[in-house]
């Protein structure tokens, strides 16, 4: 049993403060939604998390199994056992699939085998209805965004990550391929103890990848935590009543202490 713990994180980009204390804490096999409105901090917590350049973390912490995680390379967290699937997946010309995939193996210790490898990758392919065709392209080269969206989730399933998260799967995915990756993240949660944060703003996608616990985010802090039952209340009322004025004057005062109004 593993836990990730994100502690009392705060992280700016530039002068401009975005997180401002987010506490999470997730274990092997728990899928948490973390949901809020575009501009929340989303991706912001999932680019910390995973150590994404660019970003200044202020005070905080990000624990897996007590290990803090903030200050090391990015490499080592995915070797730890945290991984990222992006909101928009990158493209990698000239790195093939297997080949990433392989050298990630060898480099977590586990066996790298190309032709043990292709033939794993064709299994799960098969499961997400990724067509085979594509395992013979350079890492998201010339793929739409369901199809990168599948090849992430696959990549995904060879890697077996301790966490996952997963964000904004549903962007760019229609309603097959949405099924499609939910399900393999599902099913990995209770074949592989595989723990997921899902981030979205939609309550669809949580239809399908079934969440224990909803935090909703709101101006980089953590407004609410509750059940399953919290993207109903969001889908009916919308996140404006989840931003409490004092939360929403608490953010602005933290970005422009001085009232100078220059990061508008
Ligand atoms: P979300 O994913 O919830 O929509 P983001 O984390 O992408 O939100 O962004 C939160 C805020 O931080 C937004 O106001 C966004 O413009 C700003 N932001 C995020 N990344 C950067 C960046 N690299 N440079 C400047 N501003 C950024
Ligand atoms: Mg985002």
């Amino acid at each position: 049993m593993s836990t990730l713990e994100i502690r009392d994180l705060h992280a700016s980009v530039g002068k401009k403060k975005i997180l401002h204390g987010v506490n999470l804490s997730i274990s092997s096999g728990e899928v948490h939604a973390v949901m809020g409105p575009n501009g929340a901090g989303k991706s912001t917590l999932s680019a910390v998390v995973m150590g994404k350049t660019g970003y200044t973390v202020t005070s905080g912490s990000v624990l897996l199994d007590g290990v803090e995680m903030l200050g090391i390379p990015t490499w080592k967290r995915a070797s730890a056992g945290l991984h990222l699937v992006m909101q928009y997946p990158t493209e990698v010309p000239g790195v093939m699939l297997n080949d990433v995939l392989s050298e990630a193996l060898k480099g977590r210790g586990r066996d790298g085998d190309i032709a043990r490898l292709d033939t794993l990758l064709k299994t799960e392919a098969g499961r997400i209805h990724f067509d085979e065709k594509f395992l013979d392209r350079p890492l998201n080269v010339d793929l739409s965004g369901g199809e990168k969206k599948r090849n992430e989730t696959l990549q995904l399933s060879i890697l077996k990550p301790l966490f996952v998260i997963l964000d904004e799967l549903d962007s760019g995915l229609d309603v097959d391929a949405l099924r499609d990756c939910a399900r393999r993240v599902m099913d990995a949660t209770s074949e592989d103890s595989l723990g997921a944060l899902v981030i979205t703003h939609y309550s669809r996608l949580l239809t399908e990848l079934r969440p224990s616990k909803i935090h909703i985010l709101v101006k980089g802090q953590i407004v609410k935590t509750g059940g399953p039952e919290l993207a109903d209340v969001l889908e009916r009322d919308g996140y404006a009543a989840f931003t409490p004025a004092e939360v929403a004057a608490e953010a602005d005062a933290k970005d422009d202490p001085m009232g100078l109004n220059l990061f508008p």
